[in-house]
């Protein structure tokens, strides 16, 4: 199997990879291996702090909230956690240091990552009427390296009303998308035949070309496009054209004076392959790793056959 990343991607956290000289069984095991087996830090562990507390000017905060602490700690969960593979964080229970201790004192700097939050509800004296506790609010107390990111920083994990707190440690590890969803590095991965357009019909195209209608990067849509030999092969064109042809296809009322005069032709072997991380690995980190796990797995099971028939 070869891997590329076709031209312009990846796209924030969203990528396209273009896989050749492999077969749909292999690229689909790529894809449940970035659903189920690639690691990521999510946060695990939440310990809240309960009570009543009087600060310096005698006003009473209570440990209240609108939400249960159940909900809190799903929320917090489904943060994107920045996970850096190389740092080497251990699974917790593979942890060196942590490996013989019992379950509670489980949780060291190389396999846990510790933040804290520590909000109160607007003054008794204020004008708003509640405070929204954002995820940048979590405070890293493990290396800054794990700073919650910018882009992720506006998710909302709940709202504080006067004389509230909330105070809470947060323990994030390392999991797999097939133990929770929060340790879902990747989502919305899919997978396609690589196709070329081609034209068949250029008279009749131009009722497609008429409409005025251009690529993702900004080209008219237009018989230019399809050149000399009257094809498209680049990845990103022809998906754009596919999006353009809906607006001659069935239901149109111009899909019989079209009568298909741009058609498809899979290419053989070759697929397109696209996710989009939730931010905690860029997309080519994610990649990666899914090769990485599929090599172990299969050097595993290479390994038990020859002990089976030794
Ligand atoms: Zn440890």
């Amino acid at each position: 199997m070869d891997a590329k990343i076709v031209d312009g991607w990846p796209q924030g956290n969203a990528i396209r990879i273009l896989l050749t000289n492999t077969d749909s069984a292999q690229v689909n095991a790529v894809r449940r291996a970035l659903i189920a087996d690639v690691p990521k830090l999510a946060i695990h562990k939440v310990n809240f702090t309960q009570g009543v507390n009087q600060d310096s000017k005698g006003e009473v905060l209570e440990s209240v909230n609108v939400l249960p602490d159940e909900i809190i700690a799903h929320r917090l969960a489904m943060i994107p956690i920045p996970t850096i593979p190389e740092e080497g964080i251990h699974f917790s229970d593979q942890c060196p240091n942590c490996i013989d201790l019992a379950e509670e004192h489980k949780g060291c700097p190389s396999c846990q990552v510790l933040y804290s939050l520590n909000i109160q509800g607007p003054k008794a004296d204020a004008e708003e009427e509640y405070k929204t506790v954002y995820a940048g609010d979590l405070t890293t107390i493990s290396d800054q390296m794990f700073d919650i990111r910018d882009e992720h920083k506006r998710i909302p994990l709940t709202i504080l009303s006067k004389g509230q707190f909330l105070e809470l440690y947060a323990f994030a590890t390392l999991g797999r998308g097939r133990d929770h969803a929060k340790w879902a590095t990747a989502a919305a991965i899919g997978f396609r035949p690589q196709q070329i357009a081609k034209l068949n019909k250029p008279k009749k195209a131009s009722i497609l070309f008429d409409l005025d209608l251009k690529t993702s990067d900004g080209k008219q849509i237009d018989a230019k496009l399809f050149g000399k030999d009257k094809t498209v092969t680049d990845v990103n064109h022809v998906m754009d054209l596919e999006a353009a042809l809906h607006q001659v296809g069935p239901g149109t009322n111009r899909d019989g004076d079209f009568d298909d005069a741009i058609t498809f032709e899979e290419v053989e072997n070759a697929y397109v392959f696209t996710f989009e991380t939730d931010g905690s690995l860029t997309p080519e980190q994610a990649f990666n790793s899914a090769m990485d796990e599929l090599k172990a797995r299969f050097e595993n099971l290479a390994s038990d056959i020859e002990r089976a028939f030794a």
